[in-house]
């Protein structure tokens, strides 16, 4: 593994929200690279196509040197083990949030004891946000700007 510090925060991000976007801010200081893993799962039906969740997330970080943006399938574990990543970073916004993140976690350290997990609790100003709701506004052609980096657009 890397000397660099390395995490990966990885999602479906469809589409990243500004609860996305403040936890990689509020992290930058925490790690040398904060690499964005947009995570494919064949049985989930997406909204945005990879490429366009991709790019929003490129434009949120234009000009921000530690945050690189990388699309994957498989076991989120195996994909830290090929970039050299110690941590996986994940917002926490409920206590349903926890529960869920807490057996993933640590079904991870036991796949991979070098790789940890670190949570980051959301600004309460943001935990309310979430991409399911930003899609449902979409779908009836609301507006989405309060939630969402200017980069993202229907
Ligand atoms: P997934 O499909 O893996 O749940 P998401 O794209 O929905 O991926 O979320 C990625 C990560 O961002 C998760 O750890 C999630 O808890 C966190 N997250 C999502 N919305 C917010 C928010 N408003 N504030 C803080 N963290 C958030």
């Amino acid at each position: 593994m890397s000397d660099k510090k390395i995490a990966v925060f990885p999602g479906s991000f469809d589409p990243i929200t500004k609860g996305h976007e403040s936890i990689v801010h509020r992290c930058l200081t925490l790690f040398d690279e904060i690499v964005i893993g947009i995570g494919y799962n064949s049985n989930k039906h997406y909204y945005f196509s990879q490429e366009r969740r991709e790019i929003f997330i490129k434009k949120t970080f234009q000009g921000e040197d530690k945050v690189r943006v990388e699309r994957y399938s498989g076991l989120t574990v195996e994909f830290c083990k090929q970039i050299g990543a110690q941590y996986i970073l994940r917002g926490l916004r409920t206590s349903a949030d926890y529960e869920f993140e807490r057996a993933i976690a640590q079904m991870n350290r036991a796949l991979v004891p070098e790789i940890d997990t670190i949570f980051v609790v959301a600004d309460p100003a943001l935990s309310h946000i979430s991409s399911t709701i930003v899609r449902d506004i979409l779908l009836y052609q609301g507006d989405m700007s309060k939630f969402v980096p200017s980069s993202v657009t229907p």
